[in-house]
């Protein structure tokens, strides 16, 4: 066990963040201590006496820590001290207090200690969105969490349960009709425009299509949203809930987006991570779907999975870029707490990160050469080599919702278990969560309660 004594008054849990990029948490121990500046004190070898200086700024300490670790491990993380899930928005604010570009790069690589690679994914996105996307300019976003999935994948941590009965999804239904009715009537003569909706869980399309088909023409004429004139997603995550009928309900609703979500091309890597389907039913989903007219179809992929080599990863991007996904999302594999995975081998995470690091550049750059652009990136805890997830899309395909979470500059209403409410304040620049609670059965329990959380976002 290493033991990192921290000179600070302050325990801030970024500390903890930093060295969870090169130890399990097993591994290490961080104690805070209060001594006078220049202290130095005489510890056994697998100890640590961190900022003798007393700095007060929390980028030095986690400095001293990122070289510490460095020297232990021997691992160079590419974010260098880059922790959080946000480094879009940071990169943002730094932007903006530097005069030149000359400027921004050199503190971003010297302050930050970002690798070349991870500084130009930053530029290249900057430049995306600083082309293509405004301002939020007000408008909120609508999230729908739908709960269900067939099966649970072994590396899942979300809000989600294998549904098992249509009973028990009309049950549901019949909760989140109340919270919807009950947040559309309070937004009703308050100006709220919506620039985006999004149906997410679990997978959505494990619903029946009769069940799809109330829920959003409810959804839609509570809040009198027209789906066809702002950006509606719906998460179609997995293949095997998708069929014509379910298809057609959402095109002819004026769905613009859907999203199918194949993590990987190959059956072995499909069986291991629990799902219930072949990689020829994702093709074949795939080939429906373009049937249908969607702006745009979205495929997640995740790099990482059990044991695929950066070929086999490569193979699975090259079939969805040969199936016609304008959105493709690079995601490395994370195994959070409350996953089989992290159950059932709690370092996997830990092993073997250079191979998912060749994937993602390997991606990138494949990518890059068939048209597509990162347009937003996000960090997620327990992320193997401590990497990252990002979007890509053809020119135009990006999606709205997603860049908006990241930035933190809109207010989401959020309905049904496990939807996390946000408000954004403009004066102070901050968002305030209204969450729901996680499990469905609870939710159904106390929807009362759910309710009366809505209001507020008017407080
Ligand atoms: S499809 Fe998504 S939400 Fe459902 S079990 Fe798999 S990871 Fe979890």
């Amino acid at each position: 066990m290493y033991r990192f004594y921290i000179n600070s008054t302050i325990n801030d849990k970024h500390y903890g963040d930093m060295l969870r990029v090169f130890f399990s948490e097993e591994e290490f121990e961080v104690l805070t201590l209060d001594y006078p500046k220049g202290t130095t004190l005489p510890l056994g070898p697998d100890s640590f006496f961190v900022n003798s200086d007393k700095s007060e700024d929390r980028n030095d300490i986690k400095t001293e820590l990122y070289h510490l670790g460095r020297s232990i491990t021997g691992f160079t993380p590419e974010w260098g001290i880059l922790t959080g899930v946000r480094p879009l928005k940071l990169a943002y604010e730094i932007r903006e207090s530097c005069r030149t570009h000359d400027e921004f790069m050199s503190l971003m690589k010297n302050r930050f200690l970002l690798s070349d690679a991870k500084l130009n994914l930053i530029c290249e996105i900057m430049d995306y969105q600083d082309r293509f996307i405004d301002e939020p300019d007000g408008k909120s976003a609508l999230y729908v969490h739908i709960p269900f999935c067939p099966t649970k994948c072994t590396y899942c941590s979300f809000a989600s349960e294998e549904l098992c009965s249509a009973s028990e999804a009309d049950r549901y239904l019949d909760s989140l009709i109340k919270e919807i009715d009950y947040c559309a009537k309070l937004t009703v003569n308050r100006a709220v425009t919506f620039e985006s909706a999004y149906i997410g869980g679990g997978t959505p399309s494990v619903l029946s299509t009769s069940q799809l088909e109330l829920l959003l023409d409810r959804l839609t004429e509570a809040f009198a949203i027209d789906p066809a004139s702002i950006e509606f997603t719906i998460e179609a995550g997995r293949p095997d809930t998708i069929t014509s009928n379910k298809l057609r309900c959402l095109s002819k609703r004026g769905i613009s987006r859907i999203s199918i979500n194949p993590q990987s091309m190959h059956d072995r890597t499909l069986e291991h991570i629990g799902r219930a389907h072949t990689a020829a039913q994702i093709e074949d989903t795939f080939r429906l779907a373009k049937e249908y007219d969607f702006n745009c179809i979205n495929a997640d992929l995740i790099a990482g999975l059990y044991d695929e080599t950066p070929e086999d990863f490569n193979y699975s991007l090259q079939r969805l870029v040969e199936l016609g996904a304008e959105n493709i999302t690079v995601h490395t594999l994370s195994v959070k707490r409350g996953s089989k995975l992290r159950e059932s081998d709690p370092d996997f995470y830990r092993r073997d990160t250079g191979r998912v690091d060749k994937m993602l550049k390997d991606a990138h750059d494949y990518l890059l050469s068939k048209g597509y652009h990162p347009y937003y990136i996000y960090r997620q805890k327990h992320q193997m080599g401590a990497l990252e997830n990002v979007g890509y899309c053809l020119e135009g395909k990006h999606s709205l919702y997603n860049v908006r979470i990241m930035e933190e500059k809109q207010t989401i209403f959020a309905l049904g278990a496990g939807g996390i409410g946000k408000v954004y304040d403009p004066v102070s620049n901050s968002l305030s969560r209204i969450p729901n609670v996680g499990n469905y059965r609870v939710y159904i329990d106390r929807i009362d309660e759910m309710l009366e959380r809505k209001n507020k976002y008017f407080i």
